[in-house]
């Protein structure tokens, strides 16, 4: 199982971090290591001091596909979640001020949080979708698909130009504005609309 990830994907976040507009997707990877087990407690690794949130909405791919038509991606996946996108954003900066790869920033241990999964069909409009992290209680990430510089069906059509999609991938789609950094005992939950996906304690 792979992890893919979309980074750049909401006009705020992009200003958020003075990014530049990407001309096409961003794309970058996470190994099946880097799943935070559930249940499990999230340890701020040693090597940061500034572990961002990024909850991003998942989509699980069910069946193989290369070169995907947009139009008939959403035939690729079923189920849909919530997740973070842990990011070490001290050591990106340092690895994109080099024009290094930020593996080590964001495919670390635990660094890939995949909530409940859902059938798609209980939440409606899959590019109209309401989700949101809470952060103590308080909301510190609210986004809504509908925002997407890519919409899913063209990022599944993107990404399977590049790569083959497998049953079992999980495709990341980028954080909407509000990224901050997590503090031990900090609880993070992830809703889409009403519905909680999950709940993590930092450490
Ligand atoms: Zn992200």
């Amino acid at each position: 199982m792979k992890i893919i990830c979309i980074g750049r994907n909401y006009t705020e976040h992009i200003a958020e971090l003075a990014n530049e507009k990407p001309e096409s997707p961003v794309i970058f990877m996470k190994p099946d290591s880097a799943v935070l087990p559930r249940q499990q407690d999230f340890y701020i690794p040693e090597f940061s001091e500034d572990v961002h949130h990024e909850v991003e909405v998942l989509v699980k791919i069910k069946k193989v596909g290369k070169h995907i038509n947009q139009r008939f991606a959403h035939k690729y996946y079923d189920e849909v979640s919530l997740g973070i996108d842990f990011t070490a954003r001290d050591l990106q900066a340092q690895l994109k001020a080099k024009g290094l790869p930020w593996e080590k920033a964001k495919g670390f241990d635990g660094a890939a949080v995949i909530g409940e999964w859902s059938p798609k069909e209980d939440f409606g409009d899959l590019d109209a979708l309401d989700f949101k992290l809470l952060r103590n209680g308080e909301v510190a990430q609210q986004g809504n698909t509908s925002h997407m510089l890519w919409k899913i069906d063209e990022l599944i059509a993107y990404i399977s130009t590049y790569f083959t999609l497998k049953k079992g991938d999980v495709i990341f789609t980028g954080t909407p504005a509000g990224v901050s950094r997590v503090s031990p005992e900090d609880r993070l939950t992830g809703y889409i609309q009403d519905r909680k996906i999950f709940d993590i304690n930092i450490k």
